[in-house]
């Protein structure tokens, strides 16, 4: 499973819809400080609703809604290319808006509404878990290497995907 597309629509600095397509293999993205680069990984985290376990940078979900525009609403959609046999491709958005009630949202598995908790489970066959290192912070390099030894084991070990049988 690789990371094939990604939709932004007013979400953080990316006021217009914009598809980013990306290759297999590795990808790099570079510009100046405070050009959006992080921005790329925190819509990829709200999309997939892995966003509790790996803080992302916001204090509320309106912090999401671009500030360039009046739209009271935000949209994200990863879709998820297939790579092996038992694999298929796989798309998964979320939207928040604003509503009486403040801001709710709406997820999207190949553009129909469902929940969050189906969205986990199906990440979930692919090892993609919100305590899982499926993305890995800047903050976590750091932690990765101050940590104890049994601390990197357990990260080792969650990695190997055996954290389970500890
Ligand atoms: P660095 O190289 O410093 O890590 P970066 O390329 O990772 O920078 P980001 O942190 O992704 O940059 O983007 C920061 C920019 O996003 C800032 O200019 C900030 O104003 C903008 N930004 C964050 N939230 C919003 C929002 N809700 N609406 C509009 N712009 C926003
Ligand atoms: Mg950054």
């Amino acid at each position: 499973m690789y990371i094939k597309e990604l939709e932004v629509d007013n979400f953080k600095s990316f006021a217009n819809n914009v598809t980013i397509p990306f290759r297999k293999g590795f990808t790099t993205i570079g510009g100046p400080n405070g050009s959006g680069k992080s921005n790329i990984i925190d819509s990829i985290l709200f999309a997939l609703g892995l966003a509790n376990a790996r803080s992302l940078r916001m204090e509320q979900l309106s912090d999401f809604i671009s500030t360039h525009t009046n739209k009271n609403e935000a949209f994200v959609k990863v879709v998820l290319g297939a790579e092996k046999d038992d694999e298929e491709n796989i798309s998964v958005a979320r939207k928040i808006k604003k509503s009486s009630q403040g801001y709710n949202s709406v997820y999207y598995m190949n553009d129909k509404v469902t929940t969050q908790t189906e969205i986990l489970a199906k990440l979930e066959k692919y090892r993609i878990t919100p305590n899982s290192y499926n993305v890995v912070m800047q903050s976590d390099v750091m932690s990765i290497t101050n940590c104890s030894n049994t601390k990197r084991r357990e990260i080792i070990d969650e990695l190997a995907g055996i954290g389970d049988f500890n």
